[in-house]
């Protein structure tokens, strides 16, 4: 199983995700243009993030925090017409 490690270089945080949860937020995309779409959590100013697809070995999988897609949420916007 490949997974995909994201860190942000300004606040040092890295987080373990499995592809086909990010298959459902940003759709079939290659690692690298995945760079440019996602965003550090710590803040939108934080720049691009280091975006790695990696296959771990069995004894790195022990204790290995994976982060799973809990919901998506969609943002409701109003859009006005005149009668
Ligand atoms: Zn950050």
């Amino acid at each position: 199983m490949q997974l995909v490690r994201v860190t942000c270089r300004y606040c040092k945080r890295s987080h373990v995700y499995r592809p086909d949860d990010l298959i459902q937020i940003f759709g079939d995309v290659d690692v690298d243009s995945l760079m440019h779409r996602m965003k550090c959590e710590g803040g939108a100013g934080h720049g691009q993030l280091d975006v790695k697809g990696f296959l771990p070995s069995g004894s790195e999988l022990v204790g290995l925090r994976i982060r799973r897609l809990a919901a998506i949420k969609f943002q409701r916007v109003p859009v006005w017409k005149d009668d």
